[in-house]
């Protein structure tokens, strides 16, 4: 690599591929650290912004929200992280802190959020730059690779999680690379685990049981007890009157993406007794901390495939074609 340049994998336009360039190794002003990454998760946001289905994204933009990396450079005014150390860049890259659902600690539904990888470049790249106050130090001994789905698949995962309650029983909609970091915490917790996947999608089935599911079956078949609550991580609008079916009164039915499909009108009946239906909107810093403190303690193991960065594309084909078990994480190879 040439002194002060990087490779990165650049989105001009939605709904085209991205495109390999080479750029300018960017400066980090003051609060923020520049970060030499080394792996960056693949996640299903990143394939709404490419698709065309998340408004208004950065163009040009390198995507990416799973960022693991060192600290190359800091800017100044920079405290909190020293040159080396390994931290994460997550989705949630900057707010305002001024806005009213700042004021009540509600961050994650900022009005004037900025985000990795869709309205910040993010770190499907050899650098990317993080506001200081956004990014995690990464615990524990996992790889790059490893710890990279924590960032979102991970951390959303657990968001949704805590939006589920104190249920025993929790369903999984949607068994990939959040599903399979979530199963594992949901287990360490003392709860039972139903895991649904495409009808017919043995070789899901077989990794979700292996994660410690008790059950696993298809999306549209009924669990052999009603849940306490199910956490739908495919973006598929039709399994919301699907989990309220399988859950019990007084339910609750996480909707974890950031885009789905429209959801079919369903008959109120499978709403009555206190049933609920809800979304999970990004992160708060609270909820990173929390949960890269406690993805260690509780043992937390995730199944990767790491592929070179020059083949972006091809891996979020893969994503959208639900041929992933586990999550795919783009590394930063010298060799490109
Ligand atoms: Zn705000
Ligand atoms: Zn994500």
């Amino acid at each position: 690599m040439s002194e002060g340049s990087m490779r990165a994998m650049v989105l001009a336009e939605a709904r085209e591929p991205l495109r390999l360039a080479r750029l300018p190794v960017p400066e980090p002003g003051p609060g923020q650290v520049l970060v030499r990454v080394r792996a960056c998760g693949v996640c299903r946001t990143d394939l709404h912004v490419v698709d065309g289905e998340l408004p208004d994204p950065k163009l040009p933009l390198i995507p990416g929200h799973e960022v693991v990396g060192h600290v190359a450079a800091c800017g100044r005014e920079v405290e909190r992280f020293a040159e080396g150390r390994r931290i994460g860049i997550p989705w949630l890259g900057w707010t305002c802190g001024a806005c009213r659902f700042c004021e009540a600690g509600r961050e994650n539904l900022c009005e004037n959020a900025r985000f990795t990888g869709y309205t910040l470049d993010g770190g499907y790249g050899d650098f990317a730059l993080v506001d200081q106050r956004y990014a995690f130090p990464i615990h524990g001994d996992y790889a790059d690779a490893e710890a990279a789905p924590l960032l979102c698949a991970g951390l959303i995962g657990y968001r949704s999680l805590r939006m589920a309650g104190e249920a025993e029983r929790l369903g999984l909609y949607g068994f990939g690379a959040a599903a399979h970091i979530v199963a594992q915490v949901a287990r360490y917790q003392g709860r039972q685990v139903f895991a649904f996947v495409r009808p017919g999608d043995e070789e899901a089935k077989a990794f979700a049981r292996g994660l410690g599911a008790v059950w696993a079956g298809d999306s549209g078949e009924a669990p052999p007890e009603e849940l306490d609550a199910a956490i739908i991580f495919a973006p598929v609008g039709a399994l919301v009157p699907a989990a309220l079916r399988a859950v019990a009164p007084g339910g609750t039915v996480v909707c974890a993406g950031i885009h789905m499909s429209d959801i079919p009108a369903f008959p109120y009946e499978i709403l009555w007794r206190e049933r609920t239906v809800r979304s999970v909107a990004n992160l708060t810093r609270r909820d990173g901390e929390e949960f890269l403190a406690l993805a260690p303690r509780a043992g937390v193991e995730t199944t990767v495939e790491p592929m070179p960065l020059a083949e972006a594309n091809a891996a979020l084909a893969r994503l959208r074609e639900g041929r992933l078990r586990g999550a795919a994480v783009l590394t930063m190879d010298a060799a490109a």
